[in-house]
């Protein structure tokens, strides 16, 4: 079995950040690893943890089934975790991963409980039904610090390459920035190159999306004492890993938390059209909502933009978003964006929702098409005749 290493960490304090570098030895080949975090929490950082960047690498470590040799100190709480749990986890539900053996040169237990609550924020239905529902949690730690990352989320939906992924990073950035002025929260950025790192491997962002996101968390020390993780997923389902880290982020995200950060999965109890109810009547959202795949703005084509579309239209609130999509557009392809859902249905447990509500509606009302479509379209037409 061949061996990869990370090198200790080194860093440096450029223009307002500090970038945490490890040098990742493969086989044959090395890699310059990068996280960049602000500069304002340079003292929460540990000097030679390489937690992050153990977790961002494990996927792939385990899919080639090589050791890894830590030549930094790791998280021993974190350490253990990973032979008990994650990589028996990985290795015994599916066949793309294998067992594998860490070595750690130190393990390290901080004693230190007194950071921030953070989420991610990103604008999408998981992450405002987190946000929104954790800032009425009165008998926790109030939430206090929201977080954007690069860590591949914005070239995997679209197939971007490097330059392409960071320009839509930057772009989503200063949106989410005036979001997160209007809920009244900091927004801490964390950049790094691990997305482009995993694309050089053709990795599928599904299968790493919880180790990279919540590597970035990581890379932030002990700046956090609690982190929520926006769940997309409602089953625990492992013999589904070769599809989506998804299916298994509720044990995930304790598994993957150290003495120092305890992350937890949020929002799992509920479905995608349960959650989009919670939060559809909010201004904010109705402003900033922005689930698009392939673009920066919702092109309301690709099938996420469709599905959001379609579970606004079945919870009566559509209309509400004509600010974030074209409505125009969805009155006019409605028959066959609905046709698209129902195909999609066989394979995706967000399309089975949406039909499994409209066969719920059809069953006491049998009419096609709707009234409120007859009615949407007409409206819209009248708007654009207008204008
Ligand atoms: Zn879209």
């Amino acid at each position: 079995m061949s061996s990869w290493a990370i090198s200790n960490p080194t860093f440096i304090k450029k223009e307002g950040t500090v970038r945490i570098t490890a040098i990742l030895w493969e086989s044959d080949k090395e890699y310059e690893l990068w996280y960049e975090v602000p500069d304002s929490i340079e003292r929460y950082l540990f000097s030679d943890c390489l937690d992050a960047f153990l977790v961002a690498v494990l996927p792939i470590v385990s899919m080639k089934g090589c050791n890894l040799e830590l030549k930094g100190c790791v998280s021993e709480k974190l350490y253990h975790s990973l032979l008990d749990n994650v990589i028996p986890l990985l290795s015994n539900n599916t066949d793309i991963y294998h067992p594998i053996k860490l070595v750690a040169n130190k393990l390290f237990a901080p004693d230190c409980c007194h950071g921030h609550v953070g989420t991610g924020l990103s604008c999408g239905v998981d992450s405002f039904y987190t946000i929104l529902s954790l800032s009425q949690k009165h008998d926790e730690t109030p939430l206090d610090v929201l977080t954007f990352f690069n860590v591949g989320s914005h070239r995997s939906t679209s197939g971007f390459g490097d330059e392409e992924s960071r320009r839509l990073f930057q772009q989503r950035l200063d949106m989410n920035m005036k979001c997160a002025e209007e809920l009244g929260l900091p927004l801490l950025v964390v950049d790094s190159n691990i997305g482009e790192y995993l694309c050089r491997h053709q990795v599928p962002f599904a299968l790493v999306h919880a180790f990279c996101s919540l590597s970035a968390v990581l890379a932030c020390g002990s700046y956090f004492n609690r982190y929520y993780y926006a769940s997309g997923q409602t089953k625990y389902d492992p013999s589904r890993l070769n599809k989506a880290t998804g299916f298994v982020e509720s044990k995930l995200c304790p598994w993957l938390s150290t003495e120092y950060v305890d992350l937890a999965s949020y929002g799992g109890d509920k479905t995608r059209l349960q959650k989009l109810q919670d939060i559809v009547d909010y201004p904010l959202v109705q402003k900033h909502l922005n689930v698009c795949w392939r673009e920066l703005k919702n092109c309301g084509e690709c099938p996420k933009c469709i599905r959001t579309l379609m579970e606004l239209y079945l919870l009566g609130k559509v209309d509400k978003y004509g600010s974030v999509f074209d409505l125009h557009e969805f009155y006019e392809h409605f028959d066959e964006y609905k046709e698209s859902i129902y195909k999609w249905a066989d394979k995706d447990e967000y399309s089975r929702e949406i039909v499994e509500e409209f066969e719920k509606r059809s069953s006491y009302r049998e009419s096609t098409p709707s009234q409120e479509i007859c009615w949407g379209k007409k409206l819209w037409k009248e708007i654009f005749k207008k204008s």
